[in-house]
């Protein structure tokens, strides 16, 4: 069975480890892949860095609360944040860097800055 290049499909003729047709094809694919994990990874950054922001304009004291109505309006994305805090409790915080926020009743977030450590 002829493998197929998988930039251009063409049949591939000669060792049977050869991914590629040509050189050129090979370095488009690899191109390819790293642009696509490229946009990703910033998509992503710019979207934490804009929850990042919503965040700290909120809370301007440190820790406050604010509505969920109130996020969204302001372009927040609650699928976005970087790490969570499980408290002995059992209550969750979201954080996106060292902004965090608490899910309360009835739409409410309490809003939270991470102490610096260290
Ligand atoms: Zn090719």
């Amino acid at each position: 069975m002829k493998k197929k290049c998988p930039e251009c499909g063409t049949k591939i003729v000669g060792r049977a480890d050869k991914k590629f047709c040509s050189d050129a094809c090979r370095n488009a694919h690899n191109n390819a892949l790293n642009k696509d994990s490229k946009n990703l990874v910033r998509n992503i950054n710019n979207r934490l860095r804009k929850n990042y922001r919503i965040l700290e304009s909120l809370n301007t004291s440190g820790k406050t609360k604010t509505t969920g109505a109130k996020l969204r309006e302001q372009g927040f994305d609650f699928t976005y944040f970087t790490s969570l805090y499980t408290t002995k409790a059992g209550a969750v915080y979201y954080y996106v860097y060292d902004q965090g926020y608490l899910p309360l009743e009835n739409e409410f977030y309490l809003l939270v800055k991470r102490e610096a450590k260290d």
